[in-house]
């Protein structure tokens, strides 16, 4: 059986309880432990497939195809190791099978309760990982902060198991926050010390405590955080702001986070850790030897977390490629025939985003055309590559308001069509094409040279397609259908052979992209904007 690591969130949300977790978890695999890392989120939603982006960010789509939050991508960019339907459980799906055990008459007539149904079902789930031999050390991220009415039956069943099972199977590493007051220049420990309390209440004691903090910490203040929260003086580290995410592993090596887990794990043997590719690759992100412009086209540009999973790929092929990639927002909306030139000035490559709905829609073909007529690499990805066909059908194949049905039901030029198998589903929740499908590509095409193979699997997460009744027409006029479903001849990858870079994807390639394994589609694109900038230069 595997060892259990339990990480709580105190003080505030946002402290970065998924990148600690993720940075402890790659130290863990870097010193040779399987590792794995799940998320237990408090809401009552299902999964975070039915929330809007501006509600909860980007919904992460895994192997399996379950639709989950955002951490996971972390988890998977850190660890390059896939997770899957068993690595995000909610509130929500914790009720939803106890329900339908009741009503299937399961629980032979007793009342069923929080305690011990709910927190049975939650235990269940929080071992689960841990009990076929795959990991040696599960680390579970609790959502939320302690105290929060909607955590408490988590946080109960953390107690249990710590209960449980032996003391040198579980721990719980409790993060919170020490905020600076600039009046008093001083540290404030006083609202860790209250979130440890109110853990503490619960019968859950933490046994490390990571204080996020902007100014490091002295030993005075670390003693007296552990002696006020009843924890080894070791045992309380600080993790300082850092530049950029992927330096929390090495923050955390130098705390020894991986050291404090292993003693109270009681794991003797361990090497030293490997970390030689994360460290390359941190090299060449602090060190770009230039700059490209990229645009990214999308309609939920305020909030950066809806294209998390892009933006850490940008990351990524970046360090590759050694450039700096400068991402500038553009939102789809504000983007017309008008002002096109003006808004997208200054860019070496443009990405239209995913996305679902007709706002913003009419921008994005716009910027299609620019990058089509101003041999500007371009990449569409999902909602964007449907984009690309639409404003080929209309100013190439002169299909006078061709669509997509997602956008206009009654489309003369039904381009993008629904797919046979989602015609009839009413339901919302888990109901897309979702997770990994094969896609068979041709040779000699830009998709080849870009993956190197003539068999692919890539994530989905989308109800349209293109519509193959049109292939024909796209292909006599120069559209090149470069990948395609070996088994429904779905199109998944389109190009245009007489454009520099031009390419888009039914599939989320940035779903795949991990520090040790960039993804293919994006170290082109970058390495495509790098030549346009060496152009303009
Ligand atoms: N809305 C489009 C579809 O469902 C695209 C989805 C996406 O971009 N993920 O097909």
């Amino acid at each position: 059986m595997a060892k259990y690591v339990f990480v709580t969130g105190g003080v505030t949300s946002s402290l970065g309880k998924g990148i600690i977790a993720a940075s402890l978890a790659k130290l863990l695999q870097a010193r040779g432990f399987t590792t794995t890392i799940q998320k237990f989120d408090p809401y009552i939603n299902v999964d975070p497939g039915t929330l809007n982006p501006y509600e909860h960010g980007e919904c992460y789509v895994t192997e399996d195809g379950a639709e989950t939050d955002l951490d996971l991508g972390h988890y998977e960019r850190f660890l390059s190791t896939p997770t899957s339907q068993a690595n995000n459980v909610t509130t929500g799906r914790i009720y939803q099978t106890v329900i339908n055990k009741e009503r299937a008459g399961e629980f032979l007539g007793k009342t069923v309760q929080v305690v011990p149904h709910i927190t049975d079902e939650i235990k269940h789930r929080m071992l689960l990982l841990g009990q076929d031999g795959k990991f040696d050390i599960v680390i579970t991220e609790i959502g939320g902060t302690v105290g929060d009415i909607e955590s408490t039956p988590f946080i109960e069943t953390v107690r249990q198991i710590q209960w449980e099972l032996p003391e040198e199977d579980v721990m719980v590493v409790h993060l919170t926050l020490i905020p600076y007051l600039s009046a008093a220049k001083e540290l404030k420990t006083k609202p860790t010390q209250h979130s440890v309390r109110m853990l503490s209440e619960t019968g859950v004691h933490p046994d490390v405590i990571v204080c996020r903090t902007e100014h490091p910490l002295n030993d005075d203040i670390k003693r007296k955080i552990a002696l006020f929260c009843n924890v080894k003086a070791g045992n309380v580290i600080e993790s300082l702001d850092a530049s950029t995410i992927y330096e929390v592993p090495l923050m955390m090596q130098k705390e020894q986070l991986d050291l404090i887990v292993l003693k109270k794990l009681n794991i003797q043997n361990f090497k030293e850790p490997d970390l030689t590719k994360w460290n390359i690759f941190l090299d060449k992100l602090k060190h770009p030897k230039s700059t490209v412009n990229i645009g990214l086209i999308g309609k939920y540009i305020e909030l950066q977390d809806a294209y998390k999973s892009i933006l850490e790929s940008f990351i990524h092929a970046g360090a590759m490629n050694e450039v700096k990639v400068n991402v500038v927002n553009v939102h789809s909306e504000n983007i017309t025939d008008e002002n096109v030139n003006e808004q997208l000035a200054g860019l070496h490559g443009l990405l239209v985003a995913p996305g679902f709905g007709a706002r913003g829609i009419e921008g994005k073909i716009v910027a299609v055309k620019y990058a089509r007529e101003n041999n500007l690499p371009f990449f569409g990805i999902c909602l964007g590559m449907q984009m690309a066909v639409i404003e080929f059908a209309r100013n190439i194949l002169h299909l006078k308001g061709a669509h997509s049905v997602e956008m206009d039901a009654n489309t003369e030029h039904p381009v993008i069509d629904i797919m046979e198998d989602q015609k009839g589903i009413t339901m919302k929740g888990g109901t897309m094409r979702l997770g990994s499908y094969p896609c068979t590509i041709t040779k000699d095409t830009l998709a080849y040279k870009i993956y190197g193979s003539t068999n692919i699997n890539e994530r989905h997460r989308h109800r349209y397609e293109f519509n193959n009744t049109f292939l024909k027409l796209f292909q006599e006029k120069g559209m090149v259908t470069s990948g395609v479903n070996p088994e429904l001849g779905l199109v998944e990858i389109i190009e245009l052979p007489n454009h520099p870079f031009f390419i888009g994807v039914q599939y989320h390639p940035e779903l795949k992209s991990t520090v040790e394994h960039p993804a293919p589609l994006f170290v082109h694109f970058i390495a495509a904007a790098k030549v346009q900038a060496a152009k303009k230069a």
